[in-house]
């Protein structure tokens, strides 16, 4: 159950620096309290979250993504506890590691249930990348409404994300690629990429390999099935 999650009332309602504090936006205290405490109060960050792995588990794509695009903030979204603390522990050590290059500062997680509220965390048309690598696949029938694909759940990704924006997908259940293929082609808001465009970008290549999933089904010689869908402009009213 989530009963105990959180939710901002909307994306500027999230304490986003004490999740980024690299990018924190410094801002002067109210002028009674300047003399007391330090004069600079983080309330913002510098930029917004432009990537988003929906269900990253241990962070094993978040953490190689991360140097790949050291100029933009990656955000894994967890709904289990423990798996989110672990990812949180991981950063803060990896952080610290590399704080001479500031590296990991741009990686963050969160715990979120991702099929609640997803535009609550991101204004419309913030993000360029949406990642669901290897959702839970729930097989049985009366279960497929918790799949994380869903023609509702598709039009709040296509809210999230900017026109050009990728969300990637992949998985080992076949019946679950059709599905996801399916159902986010038929949404207007998405179009699949082609085949040969897809093997072209690097982060088919990181969620193959770097997922914690993708190393199993590697171990385990089973199919990795990819497929990447593009968010169309809106049309224009007539
Ligand atoms: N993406 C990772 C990978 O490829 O290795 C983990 C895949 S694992 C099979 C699916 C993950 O999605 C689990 O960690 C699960 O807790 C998480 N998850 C399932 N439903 C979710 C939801 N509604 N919101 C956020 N995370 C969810």
């Amino acid at each position: 159950s989530d009963h105990s999650l959180a939710y901002p009332k909307s994306p500027s309602d999230m304490d986003w620096a004490s999740h980024y504090p690299a990018y924190a936006v410094k801002q002067p205290q109210e002028k009674d309290e300047a003399e007391s405490h330090d004069s600079e109060k983080a309330i913002a960050i510098t930029q917004p979250v432009e990537i988003a792995d929906i269900g990253c588990g241990f962070g094993g794509l978040l953490f190689a993504l991360a140097p790949r695009f050291p100029t933009s903030l990656i955000l894994g979204m967890e709904i289990r506890t423990s798996v989110t603390e672990y990812v949180q522990e991981k950063v803060r050590a990896l952080r610290a590691q590399n704080s001479a290059t500031s590296g990991f500062q741009n990686a963050a997680c969160i715990r979120a249930n991702t099929m609640k509220f997803l535009p609550n965390f991101f204004a419309k048309g913030q993000l360029a990348k949406i990642f669901l690598c290897f959702p839970d696949p729930h097989f049985k029938q009366r279960k497929h409404k918790a799949r994380i694909v869903s023609y509702t759940l598709n039009s709040e990704y296509a809210y999230v994300l900017k026109p050009g924006g990728i969300v990637y997908t992949i998985t080992d259940v076949e019946d679950l690629h059709k599905w996801m293929v399916e159902h986010l082609e038929k949404h207007p808001s998405f179009e699949r990429v082609r085949e040969e465009e897809q093997e072209k970008d690097e982060c088919v290549e990181i969620m193959r390999t770097e997922t914690e999933e993708g190393k199993k089904v590697e171990r385990n010689k089973g199919m990795k099935y990819v497929a990447l869908f593009r968010r169309l402009e809106d049309p224009a009213w007539p």
